[in-house]
């Protein structure tokens, strides 16, 4: 048996890898190996998801995602990359927001 057959293929970066269903299930752990990669992609399609579907803000998205290793997000899934971009705009629009703060205080 081959067991470096590829079988899935990482929901966030698209990368093949071997992971074996039937093992994960019965031990009832390491879960996500059936969506991605590694553990910490994992989390980077948790955030994208709960994001995605409004269950977390822009703002904790943001405070998550910057917890996480994001190298080469740029060449994720298109529509990851897409969202993890505007999750990462959010810095430029709070600097945006804090300026007009400052304008208005100075009205
Ligand atoms: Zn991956």
């Amino acid at each position: 048996m081959n067991k470096s057959k590829i079988n899935h293929w990482c929901v966030i970066c698209g990368k093949g890898y071997h992971a074996c269903n039937t093992c994960n299930e019965a031990r009832g752990v390491d879960l996500w190996q059936k969506f991605t990669d590694t553990s910490n992609h994992y989390r980077i399609y948790q955030i994208v998801r709960d994001y995605h579907n409004h269950i977390i803000s822009l703002k904790k998205a943001h405070t998550l995602i910057m917890k996480c290793d994001l190298d080469g997000w740029e060449d994720f899934r298109p529509n990851v990359a897409k969202t993890i971009s505007e999750i990462l705009e959010y810095e430029k629009t709070k600097k945006e927001n804090r300026k007009n703060v400052v304008t208005l205080q100075g009205m």
